[in-house]
């Protein structure tokens, strides 16, 4: 089952790519494996998965000593006191949403030895406010102080849609982001090289492809849904 949904939503994930003129080898498929145990997570990596993704910290530490060598994704809220614990141990932080965590990143990967932390910043494209994240406006001020930590490299953006957005609000935003991504890509900023995109979930991702993504969380189109206990 995970085999035939994983081969489905490349199929969905190439398809969308090729429509917008897009290479797919420019998508990278994070099967995102929260609530879900070792044993299905290593039939995805089996199937060929090579990124995952996790939103909470507890669930990295849990499961990361069962799981096939793969490249862990930090794709939920960071708290400021649990990045100790993942810091040697994700290739990626999706979530970072202010200065204060980007900070606490730099000061971890000095302490723990990493040479530099790839994360993107998480922004609130909607403005709903329910939504973590940063508001466009405010990127600008984390790109500057990315480039005064030498261990912290910003890779790109990250966003997450409202649950409810219609079809044509979702390609409004999406649109509206990779605009965002486009210009700071133009300008230069020490520290930030940015070549991501991380948008795009079970309900959207074709849409997200299609509008830039690089990056696509997908969890519940491979896994089926979750059973939060
Ligand atoms: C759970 C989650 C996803 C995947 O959600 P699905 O709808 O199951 O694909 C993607 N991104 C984040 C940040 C998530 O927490």
């Amino acid at each position: 089952m995970i085999r035939e949904n994983i081969e489905a939503v490349r199929r969905a994930i190439k398809e969308a790519a090729e429509n917008a003129g897009r290479d797919p080898s420019e998508v990278t498929l994070i099967a995102v494996t929260k609530t879900h145990g070792p044993d299905m997570i290593n039939e995805a990596i089996n199937c060929g998965v090579t990124d995952i993704g996790e939103n909470k910290v507890q669930e990295i530490l849990d499961k990361y000593d069962s799981v096939l060598p793969v490249r862990w994704h930090m794709i939920g809220h960071l708290q400021t006191n649990k990045v100790k614990y993942i810091i040697d141990k994700v290739c990626m932080i999706h979530s970072v949403d202010s200065a204060h965590l980007m900070e606490e990143i730099e000061k971890q990967a000095v302490k723990k030895g990493v040479d530099h932390m790839d994360i993107l910043i998480e922004v609130k494209i909607s403005g709903e406010e329910t939504k973590s994240g940063v508001s466009p406006d405010e990127i600008t001020d984390l790109l500057e102080l990315a480039g005064t930590l030498d261990h912290v490299r910003v890779r790109g953006l990250m966003t997450i849609l409202p649950k409810d957005c219609d079809n044509v609000t979702k390609t409004l935003l999406f649109n509206n982001i990779r605009s965002i991504f486009v210009d700071i890509k133009r300008k230069t900023y020490h520290n930030v090289n940015m070549d991501c995109l991380s948008m795009g979930m079970s309900g959207d991702f074709e849409a997200a492809v299609n509008c830039g993504a690089t990056m696509v969380r997908v969890g519940s189109r491979i896994f089926g849904e979750r059973n939060y206990k």
